[in-house]
């Protein structure tokens, strides 16, 4: 087990190596969401630092026993805008923006932190309707909404899809090459020179979404083994 996970971290690096990206250029994010801190610490002796949660409850529970290892913590689920206080001061990234009032309530939050929160919207690329995320039509607006409002503390990124699944190797691509071109034209069109990440890729696809341009794979059974639930 604790080997395991050690190896599996290696590995995952040595792809995104052989895909040659480098690992400054793709950060790989350990989503530990169900598994417990004894792995987290195994995955901290093996040299990672960037740790995923998806709820609230969980993440903040699991977070202060780390407060000495300067990790760095992305929250990834979708985030109801009520639970949005709980989120700047423990995390530094949020990948799951989708509305103008979750960016006021964590603009909010992080004031009253006095944190910074970088954030990534996320996309619903192939508008299914098992997911979260924007559709890709409607991003423009929203970003234009967002740039009208005033937020404190908060750095708009970027963007997070997840990739459709069952799908094959094109289909897979095809999405995360449309997510690359969206955040293309985003950065063009608002002159937006900080959004730049790509959060796409998770333990099934994280080498396609490198060789389509991931700037974040989020990575959890690939790592740390499957999982009991969700
Ligand atoms: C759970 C989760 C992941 C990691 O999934 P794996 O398939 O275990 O790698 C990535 N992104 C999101 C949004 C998740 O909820």
């Amino acid at each position: 087990m604790t080997s395991t996970i050690a190896d599996n971290i290696a590995r995952i690096r040595s792809a995104i190596d052989a895909a040659r990206r480098s690992a400054q250029d793709v950060k790989l994010i350990a989503v530990s969401k169900t598994h417990p801190v004894e792995s987290i610490r195994v995955a901290i002796d093996a040299g990672q630092y960037v740790f995923g949660e998806n709820t609230t409850q969980e993440a903040l529970a699991k977070i202060p026993t780390f407060v000495d290892a300067e990790l760095e913590w992305h929250f990834i689920g979708h985030l109801q805008s009520n639970k949005a206080k709980f989120v700047p001061g423990h995390f530094s990234w949020l990948h799951s923006l989708d509305s103008v009032k979750l960016a006021q309530r964590l603009s909010r939050a992080a004031q009253e932190q006095q944190a910074l929160l970088r954030v990534l919207i996320e996309v619903n690329v192939t508008r299914d309707p098992q997911k979260h995320g924007v559709a890709p039509t409607d991003i423009f607006s929203l970003i234009d909404d967002l740039l009208k409002q005033n937020l404190p503390n908060i750095e708009l990124r970027g963007l997070m899809t997840v990739g459709p699944h069952p799908a094959g190797e094109s289909e897979i691509r095809a999405a995360f090459a449309s997510l690359r071109r969206l955040r293309d034209d985003v950065a063009q069109r608002f002159a937006l020179p900080n959004f730049t990440e790509l959060s796409m890729g998770m333990s099934g696809d994280y080498l396609d979404a490198v060789k389509e341009g991931s700037t974040m794979i989020r990575v959890g059974s690939a790592i740390f083994g499957a999982r009991d639930y969700a």
